[in-house]
């Protein structure tokens, strides 16, 4: 006897992908739950990366932009209304050897899982890459930051440095030199990887300054950060730069460690799909950042979860008769039907 829920889709994840595919599977009356994730230390956090983004100036049909948290405030809104359920929890362990999956959501450990789905799309996004050196693990919050938006406002007539050389670190600077007396751009290269309008728009700002071709070596500083030390990668000199906040902007990797080892991966560890949004297990689709590593726009993963959801409702309805059993009858929370040893996405 179990006591796992069942459901017919469950969405991992509660980006833009996620929330959109929670969308369109509401409006199928799918019922589905989101496992919304909870907010961490290392910048996990329910909404996706908008919510540590401030104006989103590219989202189509908001003119004047939208705040990012706004966005995806009213993408959850809007996927409840049409009866979405979410649960304010990370996914510990999943299992896809056997359908209906499982879900633990709590205890890894436990033997049953808290889940059991028909379908999953997952949409886990990509989290913020960090530098790997001295200290910047320690001082992460005390002066070390992946998020310009949270803790911007606490270095308010301070010297501020960014690190990367991308949109991400360019959006950062410019956000930060309303609040900074200085913000320094420090980049390995000399050229900017950031778009040209945002390019543009650092030059013709006055408190940001570049060190270009440097690398940080070091975060100096005890309790809190008092400088970096950077190192010239053509010269090879080294100086110290004194900053009170360090903001690390140098990208992200996919949040796919749960599926390791169960689902076909790139190098990178980004989710590899095929005919639109499937994986490599039959009923399981992947969207958004999680499998895209060339676009990771809020619009495109948007479109990627809406992909996911109509890839999923039309899978389930091929099933045909493996969808009759009690499984089909207890969705909204009751008993689990055995699970059933699968083959590969293309098998159905
Ligand atoms: P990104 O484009 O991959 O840029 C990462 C930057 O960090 C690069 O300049 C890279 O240097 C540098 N970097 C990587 N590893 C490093 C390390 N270990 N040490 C020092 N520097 C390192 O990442 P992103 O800026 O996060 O942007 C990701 C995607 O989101 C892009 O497609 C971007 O256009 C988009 N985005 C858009 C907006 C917007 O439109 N408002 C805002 C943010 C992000 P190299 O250049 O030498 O490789």
């Amino acid at each position: 006897m179990t006591n796992e829920e069942f459901r017919e889709v469950t969405i991992i994840g509660s980006g833009p992908a996620g929330l959109t595919a929670a969308i369109y599977t509401a409006r199928a009356n799918l019922r589905p739950l989101v496992i919304e994730g909870e907010p961490s230390s290392t910048g996990d956090q329910p909404g996706g990366q908008l919510m540590l983004t401030t104006e989103v100036e590219n989202y189509p049909g908001f003119k004047d932009g939208i705040l990012g948290p706004e966005l995806m405030g009213s993408l959850r809104a809007q996927a409840e209304r049409f009866g979405a359920e979410y649960v304010t929890a990370k996914a510990h362990r999943v299992d896809l050897s056997s359908r209906p999956f499982g879900i633990w959501v709590g205890d890894p450990g436990a033997s049953e899982p808290t889940y059991r789905t028909r379908a999953l799309i997952i949409a886990t996004g990509a989290r913020s890459l960090m530098l790997g050196v001295p200290a910047e693990q320690r001082l992460l919050g005390h002066g070390v930051s992946t998020c310009a938006t949270c803790d911007g406002f606490f270095f308010r007539g301070q010297d501020i440095a960014v690190v990367g050389g991308g949109d991400s670190a360019i959006e950062e600077a410019i956000f930060l030199s309303r609040f900074g007396s200085s913000v320094t751009v420090i980049h390995r290269r000399k050229e900017l990887r950031a778009s040209k309008i945002m390019q543009d728009r650092a030059f013709r700002n006055d408190k940001i300054r570049f060190r270009w071709n440097s690398v940080v070596e070091e975060v100096l500083g005890d309790g809190s950060v008092q400088g970096v030390r950077l190192r010239d990668v053509v010269t090879g000199e080294t100086s110290v730069l004194p900053v009170s906040g360090l903001f690390v902007a140098i990208g992200h990797a996919p949040n796919t460690d749960l599926f390791r080892g169960q689902l076909d991966m790139d190098d990178a560890g980004y989710l590899l799909t095929h005919e639109g949004t499937r994986t490599s297990v039959e009923g399981v689709f992947a969207c958004g950042d999680v499998q895209d590593q060339v676009y990771r726009q809020a619009v495109t993963a948007a479109g990627s979860g809406c992909m996911a959801a109509i890839d999923a409702e039309r899978w389930l309805e091929s099933l045909g008769d493996e969808r009759e059993g009690p499984a089909a009858a207890s969705v909204g929370g009751g008993a689990s039907e055995p699970a059933v040893p699968l083959g590969g996405q293309d098998g159905s």
